[in-house]
């Protein structure tokens, strides 16, 4: 725990005028501290020093132009629903100012009031200012003519103006404790200034290209300090040197592989030698091994477990739920039975007695593999000789328990699997510390899902179509819509779904399972699905990853527009798995969407995962699929992997060289960068041991 907090992290509340409401309001963008407050940068500038009169305006130019308000009115239009229009003239001319679907601005303007508008001209009939930023003279919070103003990411409540204030006080009193991050060396390289002249450059730019040179530290050293995590890692990886050698002899895995009945695919083949290449060395394996849905890793990872096995250790497979630990016991128990290896499930709900049996059978190596979720490898589980680790649907989790494992004196192989494509960016932001296999081909005879985007109009006819599919003895999920941020109401949407299609098929079997439930409840509604006791089931996104029902041909999204093109390719990977036709249905509430429906056009014609997510990359930003803070490594709050790549690259390479001339950081040179680290990692250090 910290004392009093001071200096940087006095809350910003301290600060004069902000209250304990404003402070809230900060809290919402992520600002706590006054050394938030100072991190917390514009995201673009108004320049001001562009003026031009009127009559010069010339379209396409970003120019500010000052002049008093002529006329202000709002009218409506038929493509926008409300257009406020205001009409400036200065001596030279006179220029009319729009804004769409702005009706807080309706009754903003009055004539004789003096303006600035700045923004970018623009011809439609005559020259027009659309949206431009605009302040109206001399009253309170008035930033002046000639000078170049920041924008700040702003949040309900809060205005630039008071940003800006908060930031003017912040600079004045804590600008001189604010501690350089980066060595002598990087500033010379890149011609960055300090880390004080670049937070005045950014807050007070004399000029944009100096704001922007400056915003380039802060992007850089955001970066350079998550790749030195990885870097950390990847160091701490690489020294763990696991008991023995773990090399195949097909005595499990060969009897593993008869049993099949089909043949691995040369993808299949090629990453198995890259495992097991991994498995043999003393070395840790610490891979990740991408595929798309239905590529096939599991049996890449089961086998890889036999061979585990055979070498008298013990495998783990974890998944991110229960129905998906569940499931993989289920479908795979048999077989790993019949290929002499004793196989077990532990769960949150596995009974008292049967944990106990389970517990002792791992500690004395009777139990050869275990499935079930992370709390088998976190809560006081002993095994007799873990050898394999496997991680399922890692996105979810995967690195945190990995050091959980190291802390723990285990240095078993470590392989994680994930079915989101990443594009190359975000592996290398992500899991920039593991080796990375891909799984690029799809075992043969899959059939393309088709997929429909529907209007809700024709709600009635998708209806009796499922109602054929059904009567033919298949069966159909109903996908609810995404609400973020709000479990319960998810929960309640979910339940309104479930309502409405049971009204819609009162003959058919309907079943609902959503995060909220039970675990064992949840499973017995799983079992039923599966063993088609139910025809329907309604369910939230808990179905997104690795379940498995071939039986199940039609999926139904509500709401589609709400989920990422990634994630509805993680859905639609549900179906498509049997031997007959499969349909995803995407019902729009209405057409005419715009770019939604084209992005849902482009999935409809798109079944390649990795094309998705680029175009997801593109449509939507990283953060979607980045979620950081989840993967234990800093978060980005203004580098941008995609945009920045070239930075990325650079604080990459500085950061693993640094790392490999100086593994602990301990040499005086790079004492400011061991400070940063520290500081940055209070309390998260397990997998960086930095001294
Ligand atoms: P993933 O985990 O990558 O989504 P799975 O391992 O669950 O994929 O495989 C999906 C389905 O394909 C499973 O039913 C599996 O048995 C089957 N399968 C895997 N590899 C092959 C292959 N080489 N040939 C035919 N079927 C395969
Ligand atoms: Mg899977």
């Amino acid at each position: 725990m910290r004392g009093r907090a001071e200096g940087l992290d006095t809350p910003v509340q301290f600060l004069k005028g902000i209250g304990p409401k404003r402070a809230q309001q900060f809290a919402r963008l992520g600002v706590e501290t006054v050394g938030q407050l100072l991190f917390h940068v514009p995201h673009r500038y108004v320049d001001r020093t562009r003026t031009l009169p009127i009559s010069q305006l010339v379209p396409g130019e970003e120019v500010t132009v000052f002049g008093r308000v002529a006329a202000a009115g709002a009218r409506r239009t038929r493509r926008f629903k409300q257009l406020v229009s205001c009409m400036v003239r200065d001596n030279s001319g006179m220029v009319e100012a729009v804004w769409f679907n702005r009706p807080d601005l309706k009754d903003r303007f009055r004539a004789g009031q003096e303006v600035v508008l700045s923004g970018k001209v623009t011809k439609y009939r005559n020259l027009q200012f659309v949206n431009p930023d605009f302040e109206v003279a001399g009253q309170d919070g008035f930033s002046g003519m000639n000078t170049i103003i920041p924008v700040y990411p702003l949040t309900e409540g809060l205005s630039g103006w008071t940003v800006r204030r908060a930031v003017k006080t912040a600079m004045d009193g804590f600008l001189n404790q604010v501690p350089e991050t980066l060595v002598p060396e990087m500033l010379d390289h890149y011609g960055f200034g300090d880390i004080r002249q670049a937070l005045a450059a950014i807050h007070f730019p004399t000029d944009v290209a100096a704001a922007e040179k400056a915003r380039e530290r802060l992007i850089y050293d955001e970066l350079f300090y998550l790749q030195l995590v990885l870097a950390l890692r990847r160091r701490r990886y690489a020294e763990a040197r696991k008991g023995a050698s773990l090399r195949r002899t097909g005595k499990l895995s060969g009897v593993l592989l008869s049993k099949l009945g089909f043949e691995f695919t040369a993808a299949q083949k090629r990453v198995t030698d890259e495992i097991l290449a991994d498995m043999e060395s003393e070395k840790c394996m610490n891979r990740l091994l991408q595929g798309d849905v239905g590529s096939g890793k599991t049996v890449v990872a089961l086998h890889a477990m036999m061979v585990a096995v055979e070498n008298r250790t013990q495998a783990v497979l974890m998944a991110p739920t229960e129905i998906l630990a569940t499931q993989h016991f289920q479908g795979w128990q048999a077989t790993l039975a019949s290929s002499g290896a004793e196989a077990r499930l532990l769960t949150g709900s596995t009974r008292q007695a049967d944990r106990r049996e389970i517990l002792e059978g791992l500690s004395h190596g009777k139990v050869n593999i275990v499935f079930g979720t992370h709390a088998l490898i976190e809560e006081g589980v002993e095994f007799a000789r873990l050898g394999l680790v496997v991680v399922d649907e890692q996105h979810r989790f995967g690195v945190m328990q990995r050091a959980a494992l190291l802390n723990k004196g285990l240095n078993p192989d470590f392989l994680v699997m994930t079915a989101t494509p990443i594009p190359r960016t975000l592996t290398l932001t992500l899991y920039g510390d593991l080796d990375v296999s891909v799984l690029d081909e799809k075992p043969p005879g899959r059939k393309p899902v088709k997929t429909r985007v529907v209007p809700d109009a024709r709600r009635a006819k998708v209806y009796g179509f499922i109602e054929e599919r059904i009567a033919d003895g298949e069966q159909v999920f109903v996908v609810c819509p995404l609400i973020e941020q709000s479990e319960k109401l998810d929960v309640a949407s979910a339940m309104e779904t479930f309502e409405s299609v049971r009204a819609a098929f009162p003959r058919r079997r309907v079943g609902l399972v959503h995060g909220r439930m039970r675990s064992d409840e949840r499973g017995r509604v799983m079992d039923g699905f599966r063993s088609g006791e139910l025809d329907i089931l309604v369910s939230t996104t808990v179905i997104e990853v690795g379940v498995d029902i071939p039986n199940a041909t039609v999926m139904l999204v509500e709401h589609p527009e709400r989920f990422g093109l990634a994630q509805l390719h993680q859905l639609r990977g549900r179906i498509g798995r049997g031997q007959d036709r499969s349909y995803c249905v995407l019902m729009l509430p209405r057409t005419g969407l715009g770019e939604t429906f084209e992005r849902l056009r482009f999935f409809e014609r798109t079944s390649d995962g990795f094309a998705l997510a680029e175009k997801d990359l593109e449509l939507r930003g990283p953060g979607q699929l980045l979620g950081t803070r989840q993967h234990g490594l800093p978060d980005l709050r203004i580098a941008d992997p995609v945009r920045d790549q070239q930075w990325l690259e650079n604080a990459r390479q500085d950061a693993f060289r640094m790392v490999e001339l100086d593994p602990e950081l301990s040499s005086p040179q790079n004492g400011v960068v061991r400070r940063t680290v520290k500081a940055r990692y209070a309390g998260r250090e397990e997998l960086l041991r930095v001294g």
